[in-house]
């Protein structure tokens, strides 16, 4: 592998705005290595899609919030790639309940896949990002995380928390060449939302409508190769949602 190519790694990228984001930037010439739990079919969709933009495309099935296995696989995938450009830490789930009746599977669930996952991806690749003395991180929040959400604790809690965790390093790692920025989607149009009736929220939206996965993946794009200056930001792409 040449020194040159760029390397770009998306958790959840097997399917909704994780896949969006790997096509965007293998689209923009990046290698992409995407994550995914378990839908091995759609994860092979993926990288397919992201072969056929004429780079490198590769798949890793690994649990986001399990601490062992993400070092494992990101110890492979650094070790076989060698640097890190982007990282998109994307993968997320929802586990719906009113704060009375939530579970601890439901809130352990949510927080580790959504938050502590975060932490495990991040810390090996933030290494190699000192090394190359440059980077882009990029966090998926949600607008939930900034407004919360009745029914969300967990899911609101672990968003607001990567919220923090993206100032934080953007704070200690601004000057290694390190950027991080969190993106808060509204309503966007993925398996996850698939369920709600648009009907009873669009009247909320200023836009009138639900975003596509390509509107999110068009700002990790420009957070990734041009908002050299952009850190420790939280970008609204919710078409007018939060205001
Ligand atoms: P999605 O369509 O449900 O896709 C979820 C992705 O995450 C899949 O690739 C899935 O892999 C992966 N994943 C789930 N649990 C995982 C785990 N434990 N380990 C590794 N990968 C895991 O979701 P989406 O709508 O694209 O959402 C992507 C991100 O955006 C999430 O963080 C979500 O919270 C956030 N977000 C979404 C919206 C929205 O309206 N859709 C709004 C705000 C924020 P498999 O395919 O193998 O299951």
């Amino acid at each position: 592998m040449s020194a040159e190519t760029k390397v770009a790694v998306v958790t959840g990228g097997s399917r909704g705005i994780g896949r969006a984001c790997a096509l965007e930037l293998a689209n923009a010439g990046y290698d992409v290595v995407i994550n995914y739990a378990g839908n091995e079919a759609a994860a092979g969709e993926t990288v397919k899609m992201i072969e056929e933009a004429g780079v490198k495309g590769e798949a890793f099935k690994f649990d986001v919030g399990n601490k062992a296995e993400v070092a494992a696989a990101m110890a492979k995938i650094i070790e076989k790639y060698g640097r890190v450009d982007v990282l998109v830490n994307n993968a997320g789930i929802t586990r719906d309940g009113l704060f009375i009746r939530m579970s601890d599977e439901q809130w352990d669930a949510v927080v580790e896949t959504n938050l502590s996952s975060a932490f495990y991806v991040s810390n090996p690749v933030v290494k190699v990002m000192m090394k190359q003395r440059s980077g882009a991180i990029i966090n998926m929040s949600s607008v939930v995380g900034v407004y919360g959400n009745a029914g969300q604790a967990n899911y609101a809690a672990a968003k607001a928390g990567l919220i923090g965790f993206t100032k934080t390093l953007a704070k200690e790692l601004g000057s290694r060449g390190i950027r991080v920025n969190a993106i808060a989607p509204g309503f966007i149009k993925t398996d996850m939302t698939k369920d709600l009736d648009e009907s009873k929220f669009t009247d909320f939206i200023p836009m009138k409508r639900m975003g596509e996965a390509s509107d999110i993946a068009k700002t990790v794009r420009f957070l990734a190769e041009d908002g050299g200056y952009i850190t420790g930001q939280v970008i609204g792409v919710d078409g007018g949602l939060v205001i």
